[in-house]
């Protein structure tokens, strides 16, 4: 995916206040592209706690992260973004037409009038697991996420952790590796009941071996691995011949690249004024809870308000010969119709 996108806003990052940046710009004509780094939208809400009740939104009384989510989306559905998921903006640099371009680690290249930084706590990684010498196989050989799962055809694969990734891969990859043996330290798993119970059916019969052990070591040469070193509870050792090993030990969050954007940073976070919530860069913009400002309160709500001020300096960057009006959606057959309802 290596042509250049062109479009109005790039927003950096799909958690809810990137979501809901989507709505205020889209009723203000503004198209959107949205990056982010996980495989699916909803940021903290559905990464972290999707199944948790949240009680302050305003008129839900009580809601889930991913149904905040899911709602989300069909409220931004009319505006019709376009997503680019597993992928992480890596770079954001101004051109000489004052647009800006943002590269991502997938290769795409993102060229836009206006950048919304809705990164959160920063972008979602790996947690790696504490075994010498692991970062000599990362890439080649350890792998962290599985971007296509024709890569591990035919494979003699090792699966590590206990979650509901480590299950899913469990499951999705073990009719193509050649063999499969899954990992984790107790044999208890912290996934959907229904995911543990297809992988103890694969195991019961003989299309999965499961073992309950720590990695002790990795067996190689030049970043190809050629075997696991476990040790179980009773401190015996053991070797599992394999090619590819992935662990799937959850996730933490990192600033990431954002740090290396050229904006000014406090703290880790990005500070922005109250009026528009722009960053030190003109047309650059921080919303939700990367930025900083007097009184913030890391709250999704506040989120919400500070796109719907962000999106009023963003239109006079993207349209700066049309005149901005202030509308209610209730009453507007301007906004009604872009929202598909008049
Ligand atoms: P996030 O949700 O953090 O999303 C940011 C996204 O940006 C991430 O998906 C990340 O992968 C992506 N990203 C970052 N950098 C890059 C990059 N360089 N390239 C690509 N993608 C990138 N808030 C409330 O208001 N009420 C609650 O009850 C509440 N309960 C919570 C409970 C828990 C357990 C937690 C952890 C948080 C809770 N919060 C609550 C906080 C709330 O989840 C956050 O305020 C909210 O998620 C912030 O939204 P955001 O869109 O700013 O960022």
């Amino acid at each position: 995916e290596n042509h250049m996108i062109e479009t109005d806003v790039v927003i950096v990052g799909a958690g809810p206040c990137g979501l809901f940046a989507v709505f205020e710009l889209g009723l203000n004509d503004m198209k959107c592209h949205v990056v982010d780094i996980l495989d699916k939208v909803g940021g903290q809400c559905a990464e972290l706690y999707p199944e948790k009740p949240i009680y302050d939104i305003p008129a839900l009384p009580v809601v889930s992260g991913q149904e905040l989510t899911d709602r989300l989306m069909q409220q931004i559905e009319p505006f019709k973004p376009v997503f680019h998921l597993n992928q992480m903006v890596e770079s954001l640099t101004k051109l000489d037409d004052g647009r800006w371009k943002m590269m991502t680690d997938a290769g795409t290249n993102l060229v836009a009038k206006v950048v919304v930084i809705a990164a959160g706590g920063g972008s979602f990684v790996p947690k790696k697991p504490p075994i010498k010498g692991i970062d000599a196989y990362e890439g080649a050989s350890v792998f962290y996420s599985v971007r296509r799962m024709e890569t591990f055809r035919d494979r003699t694969i090792v699966i590590a952790g206990g979650g509901d990734s480590a299950l899913d891969w469990t499951l999705n990859l073990a009719p193509l590796a050649k063999k499969l043996t899954l990992v984790h330290r107790r044999d208890e798993f912290r996934a959907a009941p229904h995911s543990v119970a297809a992988m103890r059916e694969l195991v019961a019969a003989g299309k999965v071996d499961l073992r309950i052990a720590q990695i002790a070591g990795l067996e190689g040469e030049g970043g190809q691995l050629s075997g696991i070193q476990l040790k179980d509870d009773k401190g015996e050792t053991s070797v599992v011949q394999c090619d590819a090993l992935l662990p799937f030990y959850g996730l933490t969050m990192k600033l990431g690249p954002v740090a290396q954007f050229g904006l000014n940073l406090h703290e880790n976070l990005i500070p922005v004024d109250t009026e528009k919530f722009e960053t030190s860069e003109p047309g650059v913009f921080a919303i939700g809870d990367i930025n900083s400002y007097p009184g913030k309160l890391k709250l999704i709500l506040s989120g919400f308000h500070e796109a719907a001020l962000m999106a009023q300096q963003a239109f006079r960057i993207v349209h700066p010969d049309r005149k901005l009006r202030f509308q209610y959606t209730t009453s507007s057959s301007d906004l009604q119709q872009k929202l598909g309802v008049a």
